[in-house]
């Protein structure tokens, strides 16, 4: 079975995409509020959360989840404090 060209230059993004220190779904989960957080306050995300963003760039799961979780504490930062 021959890739189609797309297929392969996917294939090759998806390997560069990977790093040393990559992680799986479970610890980016874990690690996604924090990063949420961050990523929201405008901080610098640090070299832990890293892992995180290079994990969501190859994982449309929890890519997925990250933009739920965004739009959650976006809701929930609009409303008032009390
Ligand atoms: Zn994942």
């Amino acid at each position: 079975m021959a890739l189609t060209q797309q297929q392969a230059r996917s294939l090759v993004d998806l390997i560069a995409a990977t790093r040393d220190e990559e992680i799986d779904c479970g610890t980016c989960l874990s690690e996604l509020a924090v990063f949420a957080e961050q990523h929201i306050e405008g901080k610098p995300v640090d070299q832990a959360r890293e892992a995180v963003r290079a994990h969501l760039a190859i994982c449309g799961e929890c890519d997925e989840e990250f933009e739920h979780l965004l739009a959650a504490i976006e809701a929930i930062s609009d409303q008032p404090a009390s």
